[in-house]
């Protein structure tokens, strides 16, 4: 399996910028939602069984899965998380390895917003954190979603806290300056994870 470098932030942070950095030096990105997102794509034995479970309505007009809908039945019914996450997770587990095992570049920076809350530092070789304080997060995040504070905030105090994530953090990027401040992290974090990678013992 190539070398893996876990990416987590939280909310508006900055992970897609800096993923979008490390791609641009020849990374290849596993995405983490995107893959949630495939392995309930239409025609997917998953999408079947959900839509077996909670009826025909958890299906759009276009045949994919209302996320929307789905959010509202757990947040009623709190017992089925535990059935959905006993069905999906295998699945996105499997996919993720499987995209990770086919990997051509050296190392491998796999995005997870959710690493910390869903205790998957560990399935990493070392983790990486976009790190901005909380005030940036929420500037940032409301200038590009169009949010009010009060929702920005719901999101942000749902999510694990910045002292949290720190303390599974390897290595950190501080993506409080410019947008270019970051680019010579980025240069200096992709030659020790080349040398890390070089020295992984399979
Ligand atoms: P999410 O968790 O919501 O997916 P994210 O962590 O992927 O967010 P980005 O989408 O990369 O964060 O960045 C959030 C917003 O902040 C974007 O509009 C992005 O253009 C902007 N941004 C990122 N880095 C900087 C920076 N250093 N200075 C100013 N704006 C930035």
């Amino acid at each position: 399996m190539p070398y893996t470098v876990a990416l987590t932030g939280g909310i508006g942070s900055g992970k897609s910028t800096i993923a979008g950095a490390f791609a641009a030096l020849g990374v290849e990105i596993i995405d983490a939602d995107l893959i949630a997102r495939e392995v309930v794509e239409p025609g997917t034995p998953a999408l079947q069984a959900i839509e077996a479970r909670f009826g025909a309505s958890i299906v759009t007009g276009q045949g994919t899965l209302d996320r929307a809908r789905l959010r509202e039945i757990i947040f009623q019914q709190p017992e089925e998380k535990s059935w959905l996450n006993a069905l999906l997770h295998p699945l996105i587990n499997a996919r993720t390895r499987q995209l990770i095992a086919q990997a051509a570049s050296p190392y491998v920076l796999w995005v997870v917003p959710l690493l910390v809350e869903n205790q998957l530092q560990h399935q990493a070789d070392r983790v990486l954190v976009v790190d901005v304080d909380e005030e940036t997060q929420l500037a940032r995040t409301r200038q590009r979603d169009g949010l009010s504070l009060e929702q920005a905030q719901r999101i942000l105090s749902a999510q694990a806290t910045r002292q949290q994530r720190l303390a599974c953090a390897d290595d950190i990027i501080d993506n409080s300056g410019e947008p270019d401040d970051a680019l010579p992290q980025v240069a200096g974090l992709h030659q020790r994870y080349l040398r890390l990678a070089a020295t992984k013992q399979d």
